[in-house]
């Protein structure tokens, strides 16, 4: 049975989610708003890591508390994964990182893989695979295969807005795999992008509309 998709509904997330749907946002504000809403995205997917018990001192004795221990592996898909990969490094500066490069048809919206470059050890991670937009899940399909290729175990999906027909073959073709979204959209257009959406991501981002 698949892994329930994970809502986050976070006020905060929400909010930044309307802003960045928002067809006035600029690149600026996108960006700004891409970086924000990954950050409590990736809080929320990264609940469970686990960790040690450890003592610091403060000024005024020793304080007990937890000390993370978990090796983390952060894959953007290119290029809009790239537009939350700060984010995901703020909280997690040591986390490794791997790339995969997946490209969409513009006239079929089939996804053809022209580059990857995987840290070692997957087997022993906690792998996060960042992509915006989950559409057909052609791409998180894509994308996931490769880890699994490459030995990742645990791996969970962030996107910024999800579609049902990409969560459906996620789930079919990866039960296992949790989705972290704020939102499901109603569906795709005839060209595959997600309605209501937010256009695409990567131009938005990188203002190359
Ligand atoms: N990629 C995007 O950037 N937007 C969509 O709506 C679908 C895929």
């Amino acid at each position: 049975m698949a892994v329930p998709v994970c809502l986050v509904e976070h006020p905060l997330v929400q909010d930044t989610l309307l802003v960045l749907r928002h067809r006035d946002t600029g690149a600026e504000l996108f960006r700004r708003m891409a970086t924000r809403i990954s950050v409590l995205l990736a809080a929320e997917a990264l609940r469970d890591l686990p960790t040690v018990p450890a003592t610091v001192p403060t000024p005024m004795g020793e304080a007990p508390g937890l000390r993370l221990a978990a090796d983390v592996v952060v894959v953007p898909v290119l290029r809009a994964g790239l537009g939350m990969l700060d984010a995901v490094l703020e909280l997690l500066p040591t986390a490794r990182v791997g790339h995969i490069g997946l490209q969409r048809d513009e006239f079929t919206a089939v996804a053809s893989q022209y580059y990857s470059k995987l840290p070692k050890d997957l087997e022993r991670s906690h792998v996060l695979m960042i992509d915006p937009m989950l559409a057909t899940g052609g791409s998180a399909v894509a994308g996931l295969q490769l880890l699994r290729r490459a030995g990742a175990r645990d791996i969970r999906i962030l996107c910024i807005v999800a579609a049902p027909e990409g969560i459906a073959l996620v789930e079919r073709e990866h039960p296992d795999v949790r989705i972290y979204t704020p939102v499901i959209d109603r569906g795709l257009n005839d060209r595959k992008f997600i309605v209501p959406g937010l256009g695409d991501f990567g131009d938005r981002l990188y203002g190359t509309l």
